[in-house]
């Protein structure tokens, strides 16, 4: 980096990218080619601004894994010729997609920010300018020309999340992500302040950019509740060709001991499905093993999801099936940090 950074803004969809029509009251999507010029405090940041758009965005509702690849696909052929990348998306689906690509992209060296708006860019309470202006100086922070950054996070309302840590807590507040697990990598005040202690720091440097695109989509997310009936959770167990389940469990971990809920279980594992225990709450770890409903669960061989997110273990499970891991390798690779995504202990 020796003159100004240069940043890749890639607009996908969402609320952001949106204007007001002031004659007809209308949102209407804004022209991303333009964006520069749309709003001139652009220009005052110390860096150089190229934007780029999916042909016809989306809303973060029709996210899916094939648009997973698009996004890491334009960062892989831009990702020589820019020091930073911001990719804003809707913040419905924000989580997940920033928690797959922050596991799609090995040996990543450079900053990529995910972040969106609650109000549409035009709007004149709008949250999207902040969010945006800093995500582009977070994106081109560095020290003597090595980026400050060098993971995937997600910035909104003043605060620099590890992706892959998020979730969205609320439709209607500014403040629509946290991170109960993992603390802000930096906030925004009146200073940029880097926790710098969290940052990850890449062992890889000098390895080039390797992205994962194989990504298996035969997978769950089962949600437990008291009265879930034997047959529903049969009916999930039994979608042909299902290789792997997300499993919220309660607490710490804890599920039904009944002999049918173990058996059905079981049977699954024994057929190669994998089974990862993640806990229903929002902060916290699961600990396997500590209460009697969860040791069943340990001993027939369900992963230990620890304190990962939902977000980020669907997205870790698409990622890591795709590798042909025997048993123990699949195990091994789950139940620790590949990109920061757990608390090892
Ligand atoms: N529904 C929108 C989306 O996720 C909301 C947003 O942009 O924040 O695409």
């Amino acid at each position: 980096m020796t003159t100004k950074p240069n940043i890749l803004l890639i607009y996908t969809g969402g609320t952001i990218g949106m204007i007001k029509d002031y004659k007809t009251n209308a949102l209407r999507a804004f022209d991303f080619s333009q964006i520069v010029e749309k709003i001139p405090e652009l220009q005052q940041l110390n860096c150089k601004v190229t934007s780029i758009s999916f042909d016809e965005p989306i809303d973060s509702s029709n996210m899916n894994t094939k648009y997973y690849i698009d996004i890491a696909e334009i960062i892989e052929s831009n990702y020589k010729n820019f020091d930073g990348f911001v990719v804003l998306t809707g913040s419905d689906t924000m989580s997940y997609t920033s928690s797959a690509i922050s596991f799609m992209l090995e040996n990543l060296s450079k900053p990529i920010i995910f972040s969106g708006s609650q109000l549409p860019i035009g709007d004149l309470r709008t949250d999207a300018k902040e969010n945006l202006i800093t995500s582009i100086e977070v994106a081109s922070a560095n020290k003597n020309g090595t980026p400050i950054i060098s993971e995937v996070c997600l910035y909104f309302e003043y605060k620099l999340y590890r992706a892959n840590r998020t979730t969205k807590i609320s439709s209607e507040q500014f403040e629509a992500f946290t991170s109960l697990n993992f603390s802000p990598l930096a906030e925004s005040g009146v200073h940029l302040k880097f926790n710098e202690q969290l940052l990850y720091q890449p062992k890889n440097k000098e390895k080039d950019l390797i992205v994962r695109k194989n990504l298996v989509n035969e997978v769950v997310i089962l949600k437990l509740f008291p009265g879930i009936s034997d047959l529903v959770v049969e009916s999930i167990f039994s979608i042909p060709n299902l290789k792997g389940v997300v499993l919220e469990t309660y607490g710490s971990g804890n599920a039904p001991s009944s002999e049918n809920f173990i058996i059905t279980l079981k049977n699954a594992i024994d057929q190669g499905i994998k089974i990862v225990n993640v806990t229903q709450c929002k902060s916290g770890s699961v600990m396997m093993g500590h209460y009697d409903t969860s040791l069943m669960l340990k001993n027939i061989g369900v992963i230990d999801g620890k304190d990962i997110t939902t977000e980020s273990a669907i997205a870790k499970l698409m990622y890591l099936l795709s590798h042909g891991l025997s048993a123990e390798d699949f195990t091994m690779f789950f139940e620790n940090s590949l990109r920061g995504e757990l608390t090892d202990k």
